[in-house]
């Protein structure tokens, strides 16, 4: 237990694959009690050791049956968002930048890109991100690539 908990502390008690709070008290066989694992996309960067994370126990289950997936949130507005996991782990794998959404307001891209630096802070701490938005055919394009 004591391993679950040290990874608890670090990540505030928070999931990493759905961002919500996991109750330390709650029980470990619950669907939402605490559990950690190892993901591929914390050591996809060559040499860098794979790191346990927090999850839900419910959430780490779900992970081995299908790709994680983190969601866009609705009020951002993202016409035509690219799939948060896949494009990480291209990033860290490749480098270079990606397209990762459209906006029709600048703000609305700014909005975006500050939400998903944070969360990618949480999602892959190893990695550093920056972004850029670049306007074109009256869009606001949201760029992705490793800092
Ligand atoms: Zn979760």
């Amino acid at each position: 237990m004591s391993d679950l908990n040290e990874v608890g502390e670090r990540d505030n008690w928070r999931c990493w694959l759905c961002d919500k709070d996991v109750d330390p008290d709650a029980s470990v066989n619950s669907d939402l009690g605490p559990s950690t694992d190892s993901y591929a996309v914390t050591k996809a960067k060559k040499g860098s050791p794979a790191v346990e994370r927090l999850a839900h126990r419910m959430c780490n289950t779900m992970k081995g049956k299908h790709t994680p997936v983190v969601a866009w949130p609705e009020d951002l507005l993202a016409a035509e968002p690219a799939p948060i996991v896949e494009t990480v782990e291209r990033l860290l794998q490749k480098g270079g930048r990606e397209l990762v959404a459209r906006f029709s307001s600048e703000s609305d891209a700014e909005n975006a890109s500050v939400w998903l630096l944070d969360r990618l802070s949480r999602f892959a701490p190893n990695a550093k991100f920056d972004t850029q938005v670049n306007s074109g055919g009256g869009q606001f394009l949201l760029m992705l690539r490793m800092a």
